[in-house]
């Protein structure tokens, strides 16, 4: 693996969330990369630690289902992204800059569905963790009683996303200008591509649930919702 490469590509979010995900240490001191250096094939983007046991989750997300989501899931997102970037021109641009400059790009699909899955699962292990839930920071939770009334009204427009995403994909809270929002998108897509800044994310893929919930998506995103939902994540995220 060239580490260097990896320490500067590995500043996937805020220095807030970096640090969150154990990555802020490396990327304050990044190694310059020979301009000539040959595309890594192999492990040039690095799939990051959880940031928490795989238990951690049990019994809303057992450990069953982590085994299966990261070590598998999100670690084929993040191989099939090395694939597919070795030896490109996107081999030097961060993952949000892949994100967004290979989206919509009918050559690109490979790259843009690895490269977006791969930072939409690091972001959501980032927003749940272990006793989450409850109320939001004071900062965040005044932003979300202006634009939604209440943390409950905002509870219930990501639960509603999360019901409401027909197949594969992701309820999001992000800040679009000023004003918070829940959205939702289908398969990879990343709010990234929309100009808006995410702040939290529930996967809604029925590999996320599946084994403990079977089909009812709706008890997984509630449990989340009230038992590991990380709000200090979210407003460390908020620009
Ligand atoms: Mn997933």
């Amino acid at each position: 693996m060239d580490s260097s490469k990896t320490s500067r590509r590995d500043v996937l979010f805020s220095a807030a969330a970096s640090a969150l995900i154990g990555v802020a240490a490396r990327a304050a001191s990044p190694a310059p990369v020979a301009a000539t250096a040959p595309a890594d094939a192999a492990g040039a983007f690095a799939l990051p630690p959880l940031p928490y046991a795989d238990n951690a989750l049990d019994p809303v997300i057992s450990a069953h289902t982590i085994g299966f989501h990261y070590g598998k899931h999100h670690k084929a997102y993040v191989d099939n992204l090395n694939k597919a970037v070795a030896g490109t021109p996107f081999a030097d641009m961060g993952l949000s800059q892949i994100i967004t400059s290979t989206y919509g790009k009918a050559d690109q699909t490979a790259l843009y569905n690895n490269a977006a899955q791969a930072w939409n699962h690091t972001f959501y292990w980032n927003s749940l963790r272990k006793g989450g839930g409850g109320e939001p920071p004071a900062a965040l939770r005044q932003k979300i009683e202006a634009d939604f009334g209440s943390v409950e009204n905002c509870k219930k427009e990501l639960a509603a996303a999360a019901a409401g995403q027909f197949g594969s994909g992701w309820a999001w809270l992000v800040q679009d200008g000023g004003k918070l929002l829940v959205t939702k998108t289908a398969n990879a897509d990343s709010p990234l591509i929309k100009g808006q800044r995410p702040l939290l994310t529930i996967d809604v893929w029925e590999h996320a649930y599946y084994l403990d919930y079977q089909n009812l998506r709706a008890s997984y995103v509630a449990a989340v919702l009230d038992k590991l939902i990380n709000w200090g994540f979210a407003a460390d995220n908020l620009g």
